[in-house]
């Protein structure tokens, strides 16, 4: 019962991240699956963490995330909201 709560919960934080920055659906070649992704500077808002540890994660590759073409980045919520 706790873990369906949860997963609300979890859920609805996913709506609200995905509402608030225009989080895109994009597949994650790591997660091997859709992925919600965000900008590094709102990964660092919705992490409370700083620009800073974002970038140190991603070389790290602790953090999913995707170049794009243009040169942005996109990160990968899934390893985000995990750490
Ligand atoms: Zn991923």
């Amino acid at each position: 019962m706790g873990q369906c709560k949860e997963i609300t919960v979890e859920t609805e934080r996913l709506l609200v991240i995905r509402r608030r920055y225009q989080a895109v659906e994009d597949w994650c070649e790591d997660c091997g699956a859709l992925a919600l992704m965000i900008r590094p500077d709102q990964a660092a808002a919705v992490s409370g963490r700083t620009l800073r540890a974002i970038f140190t994660d991603i070389e790290a590759g602790t953090l999913h995330y995707r170049e794009l073409p243009d040169g942005l980045i996109l990160i990968c919520l899934n390893t985000l909201l995990n750490v």
